[in-house]
């Protein structure tokens, strides 16, 4: 009989936490996971499900006026807030009753309480502390906000999800993922949208092509980007619009104001320094390619971690961590080349490098690029471009970046990141035959490079 009440005790139960917790358990460990918010973590209950849901309300809009060019009279429409955040909640309930099943299926012991680290071994549970052999933090991230007057009157995407209206007018404030996504949702549902973003180009560390084309496109459906900008005041004026006071002099009037300015990891009350686990200044735990913190039985995967911040990511984590840990079969993660989606509108998915850091890792490149009208919007008569790229390494042929901007951007990109990942060369995707007629057929037919 083991020494330790726990085989394993995972802190958070969001999606690294709860997959490790499962995957463990059925390896025959003894498990124990706490949770003080709900089981589900940031993706299902306030992220990757409830935005991508909210994001396909929004394209409904450009749906009705698209249906015309094909002969639909669609008739006047229009929109209920209330019944589509009713609708959200009731999804978001029903796959957190799923991901309290999969636990309580697998064996695995919940706690609905916040977790701290009292040493090494132990976690204090609500009033209980529990020993472990090995302790697992998976306790994700939070929204960050620059601290300037008047920010709380600001919202973040947590409150975004359950905001009593649909604002009239939203000023959304960064140039990221979560930005990107919220400014075409709420454009999409019909409020009046200006982003605001300090850099030269939305979309920092993306391919230029992929910046340009988004921040074009997003203006064309009446975002209003503007770029080297920054706020500095917010004032909550009697009649509740709230004034943005902005550093090159100008103000701006709205009735929700929406940061998407980073997240932190979520390290508070955890108890780390008292248990000897190092944490990065900014609070990420640094963690080996086994998911592995500075001390031997304590590990780390997701959000709280100083890697990728994207859901997958933790799942395949938390899974090789109790691989490696319970399953007598060690595997790192290997983080190199994975694909991601900004569920923007239009939609921008990727996989591999952007074209400058592709120069500096394989040198020179054939770069393969092209902007089209897609099929749909012939008859629609929408004038919505898709981008698509690809960027192969001269000397070996090989593609290391793949890049789309455009209707079903992430379905396609799925699968193509496949064959990044294998290593295939441009010769391989010349000889695949397309599928007719489609946009992705378009990645295996580019023949003449950019400028050849
Ligand atoms: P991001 O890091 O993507 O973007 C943050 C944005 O805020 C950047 O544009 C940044 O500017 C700007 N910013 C930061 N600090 C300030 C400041 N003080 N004043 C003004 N602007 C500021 O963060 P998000 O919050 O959008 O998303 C967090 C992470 O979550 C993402 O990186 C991604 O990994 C993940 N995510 C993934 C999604 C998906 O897969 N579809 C969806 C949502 C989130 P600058 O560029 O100059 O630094």
């Amino acid at each position: 009989m083991s020494e330790f009440d726990f085989d394993l005790f995972v802190i958070g139960a969001g999606s690294g936490g709860v997959r490790a917790a499962r995957i463990a358990a059925g390896y025959g460990a003894r498990v124990g996971i706490c949770e003080s918010s709900r089981v589900g973590g940031t993706c299902v209950i306030r992220g990757c499900v409830p935005k991508k849901l909210l994001s396909y309300a929004a394209h409904f809009h450009e749906e009705f006026e698209d249906a015309a060019g094909y002969g639909w009279n669609v008739g006047e429409t229009s929109f209920n807030w209330s019944r589509l955040i009713e609708n959200k909640d009731r999804e978001i309930d029903r796959l957190n009753k799923v991901y309290l099943s999969l636990l309580k299926n697998s064996g695995v012991r919940l706690f609905s309480e916040h977790g701290k680290m009292m040493s090494q071994h132990e976690v204090q549970v609500g009033e209980e502390v529990f020993t472990a052999d090995k302790i697992l933090i998976a306790t994700g991230a939070r929204p960050w906000v620059p601290d300037i007057p008047g920010v709380e009157h600001s919202i973040t995407s947590d409150e975004a999800f359950h905001l009593e209206a649909l604002p009239e007018s939203v000023v959304v404030i960064g140039g990221g993922f979560i930005a990107c996504e919220f400014a075409g949702i709420f454009n999409g549902l019909g409020s009046k949208v200006v982003q605001l973003y300090r850099g030269e180009q939305i979309l920092r560390g993306f391919d230029h092509d992929v910046q340009n084309t988004l921040a074009t496109e997003m203006q064309k459906k009446g975002i209003d980007v503007r770029l080297h900008i920054n706020v500095i005041e917010l004032i909550k004026q009697p009649d509740g619009l709230i004034t943005l006071k902005l550093d090159d002099g100008s103000e701006l009037q709205a009735d929700t104001v929406m940061f998407a300015t980073g997240r932190v990891p979520n390290v508070r009350g955890l108890g780390l320094q008292d248990a000897g686990v190092h944490a990065l200044p900014g609070g990420m735990i640094p963690v080996n390619e086994f998911s592995q913190t500075n001390l031997q039985n304590v590990f780390a995967v997701g959000d709280v971690t100083n890697r990728v911040n994207l859901t997958p990511v933790a799942l395949m984590e938390g899974h090789a961590f109790a691989d490696s840990e319970f399953g007598g079969n060690p595997r790192p993660v290997n983080h190199r080349f994975i694909p991601s989606a900004v569920f923007s509108h239009p939609p921008v998915a990727t996989v591999g490098f952007s074209e400058k850091e592709a120069e500096v890792h394989y040198g020179k490149l054939d770069v393969y690029r092209s902007v089209f009208t897609p099929m749909k919007h012939t008859l629609s008569g929408r004038q919505e471009k898709t981008m698509m790229k690809l960027l192969v390494q001269a000397s070996s042929n090989k593609v290391v970046g793949l890049h789309v901007v455009g209707m079903d951007a992430p379905e396609i990109v799925q699968g193509f990141a496949v064959a990044i990942k294998c290593g295939l060369t441009k010769q391989q995707f010349d000889q695949t035959i397309g599928i007719h007629p489609t946009a992705a057929e378009e990645l295996v037919t580019m023949r003449v490079p950019v400028g050849a």
